[in-house]
Parts: structure tokens; sequence; C-alpha cells
């Protein structure tokens, strides 16, 4: 059941408008009116605010309706720009958006791990990681011609656990140096523009929720599959955070009693099994398939799983067996996902994805269709990103933006002490 809103120009009502007007937009006062609950009054004053403030334009298209003409209304695309780079252990995703998600810029650079990946000794230090970003975050934006004041600010995003308030990674896998390092203060200070840290399949989610225009009477989720696997959900229109803003950690469920050790302590979690490293390790182990599909023992698990993942879409039976098995997996995980918030709506997002997303959509919508609780009451919606290899990098600008013209939905951005 929806939750309203208390009435009022608070920001809370703001938010609710803005994020009815990204939604439904081109969208009306009046209907505005409707779908609050909020006075007319109000919702006049409101918008006065977000039109003067240039979150929100009139299209200059108006709808007759027997009465007075109805003028109707839209996010204003170039109000802010925001700025998300999605950090992993061989490369660096960097991505602006203009406010309704449209992404106007993109960049691609070696991450901080890569000087491992590619045989060196030391990778760059906090400092490096630091400076690493802020170049990146300026080289994208200057080679765009943005103004700093139009730029509502940057989210770095990564696997969890993250600290939000303190804005920082607690433990990314293969960036032990990057572990305690209070990045968001120290980039707003190198940068001064507002900075927030978050988990990827979060950035993720709320990027696919923002930029799909889905509605917020809508139960969405997304699952995020990279070197890990994780997910998000939106309820009313808000990322449900949990206590420290690290819900939704499905690829840390128990599949296997006593299975394998994962690196969060627990033993025979699904990512231990599902995920991108544990599918290329099992290709490994197989008799002759790294040598046919030419990978290497020092290829980058993310590339050698891109090279199986072909090969399994292409017809090699042996590759296609291991991508089923993990998608079998993964549907398991969905279906508990599914289950636990009552989806109706579920995005799969991330690089895992990008070269056999149709084999994991497919065995998704078959369980959900056979063994989702509600299969007799709804249908369940399951759809592949747009974009799986930058959302989140795309949903990083995201949480930005919705930081900047709809607050209170999701981490604060820590700005220039
Ligand atoms: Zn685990």
């Amino acid at each position: 059941m929806a939750r309203r809103e208390s009435a009022g120009a608070g920001p809370g009502s703001r938010a609710l408008i803005v994020d009815l007007i990204r939604s439904s937009g081109p969208i009306s006062r009046v209907e505005l009116v409707k779908a609050t609950g909020l006075t007319q009054p109000t919702i006049s004053t409101i918008v006065r605010r977000l039109i003067d403030g240039g979150v929100v334009r009139e299209t200059g298209d108006t709808v007759a309706t027997g009465g007075k003409p109805r003028t109707m209304l839209i996010i204003n695309s170039r109000a802010a720009y925001g700025v998300g780079i999605h950090v992993g252990a061989d490369a660096l995703t960097c991505v602006v958006t203009d406010t309704r998600g449209g992404t106007v810029g993109r960049a691609l650079v070696a991450g901080p791990g890569a000087d491992a990946v590619l045989g060196g000794a030391e990778p760059g230090g906090t400092k490096g990681a630091v400076e690493q970003l802020a170049a990146l975050h300026q080289d994208v934006t200057e080679g765009l011609g943005l103004e700093r004041q139009s730029v509502a600010g940057l989210a770095v995003v990564g696997p969890g656990p993250v600290d939000v308030v303190r804005g920082g990674f607690l433990a990314p896998p293969g960036l032990p140096q990057w572990a305690g390092l209070d990045l968001a203060d120290a980039l707003a200070a190198r940068l001064d523009i507002p900075v927030l840290v978050d988990s990827d399949a979060a950035a993720a989610t709320v990027g696919e929720f923002w930029s799909r225009q889905v509605s917020r009477n809508r139960t969405f989720g997304c699952l995020y599959m990279n070197s890990g696997i994780g997910s998000g959900v939106v309820l009313d229109g808000a990322l449900h955070r949990g206590a420290s803003s690290n819900a939704g950690k499905i690829g840390h469920v128990a599949v296997i009693r006593d299975g394998e050790l994962c690196l969060c302590g627990n033993r025979g979690c699904l990512e231990m099994y599902a995920a991108p490293r544990a599918v290329v390790r099992r290709a490994r182990a197989v008799q002759g398939l790294a040598d046919r599909l030419r990978i290497s023992a020092d290829d980058p698990d993310a590339w050698a799983f891109d090279v199986l993942a072909r090969a399994a879409l292409y017809g090699d039976e042996q590759a296609r067996a291991l991508v089923d098995e993990s998608a079998a997996l993964l549907a398991e995980g969905a279906v508990a996902l599914v289950n636990l918030w009552d989806l109706d709506t579920l995005v799969l997002a991330g690089p895992g994805f990008v070269v056999a997303g149709s084999i994991y959509v497919s065995e998704i919508r078959r369980r959900l269709s056979e063994h989702a609780y509600t299969r007799d009451v709804h249908g369940v919606r399951v759809e592949l990103s747009s974009n799986p290899r930058d959302a989140a990098a795309i949903g990083g600008a995201a949480l930005v933006l919705q930081g900047s013209v709809a607050p209170g939905h999701g981490p604060e951005l820590i700005a220039r002490a």
C-alpha cells in the first residue's frame, strides 16, 4: 500500500513531486494534485520553486480539458549534471548524465588494481587513489566543457561493504589500500564539489529506477552481478537502505550448507558458485576448455567470463553448461528476492550480464513463473538493463542527482569542510 507523504511544502513533498514528474512527466499540476493528495496551493508553491530553481520546466504544450488548458511539466534535463565513477579492481568507469538520466559523457581507464593485473609490483597508494579519481572526474567534465557550478556532485561506487556516513569503502576486493580511506572528504576537498560513496548494487538500482522512468507504484528490484552479486529494492520511490545502506546482499545468502569459505566469512554463499569468478574457476578445471577458448591463467576473471559467455551463446556445450549452472543458481536468488519483497519488476544489471544476459533473463523468467510465491496473483516483469556494463556508474550519477534535486532519499552528499 502506498505511503502518504505528510501534507505541506516540506522536503518530503518536494521529493515526491520531483519523483512523479520524473516518472510520469509530462504531467500537469492538476494531475499532481490527484496523484499526491496534496492541496493545489501546495503543489503550485512547490512547482514554482522547482521552476525557479531550474529543476523543472514547462514544456510549452498545453492540454485542453474543456476548462482551463493545463500546462505540462517535465524535468529540466539540463538543470544539473551528475558524475558517477564505478570502481572495479582493474578499471574505473566514469559516466556523466543529465538530470533525466541521459548519458552525455563516458570514459574508461585502467583501475588502481590494474598494475597488479599487468604484472606491476605495487598498486597506487591512498594518495594515488584520490588523485586518480579526481583526474578522471576532471578529464571527463572538462572534456564536455561543463562548468563546475553545473555539476551537482560526484558519486564513487564500488563493491561493499560501504560506510556511506564516512564516505568510504571498508574492504574493496583487490584494493586493500582503499580500505578505511575517507574518499568522499578527500575528493570533496580536492575537487570542491559534493561527493558521496555508495555500493555498486545500490547505485545500479537507483539508476535503473530513475532512467527507466519506473513508476513509484511499482515494487522494483535490481539484481547486480560483477565480481560479486548484490541487489537493491525500491519501495515507494526510495531505495530500501537498511540500517547502514548495506541492504540487499543476496550474494552472501548461503546456498550450499558447509560450502566454500567466502570473503565475508560465511560458507556456501551464492556468489561463491554463481558469480563470474566462480564460473571461470570451474571452466579452468574442465579438461581442454580453457585452451580451446584461449583463456590463460593470467587473464582477468571478468575478461575470461565474457569469452566463456560468448562461447556459451554460440553453442559451445561445455561453456553453456557452466553458464546455465550459474543462471540456475542466480534464478534461485531471484526467487528469494521476489518472495521476500513481493516484487513486480526485476532488472538485471552489471558487467556479468553484458554478454550472456539473455541466458540469465530466460532462466529467471522461467523459474519465477514456476516458483514465485505470488505467481498466481501477479506476474513479475524481468528485464535486462539497456547498459549492463555501465549501470553502476550511471546509477552513481543518478544518486547524485536524486540527492541534489530531491534530497531525503539517500546518503547525504559530503561537501568540502
Ligand atoms: Zn559471503
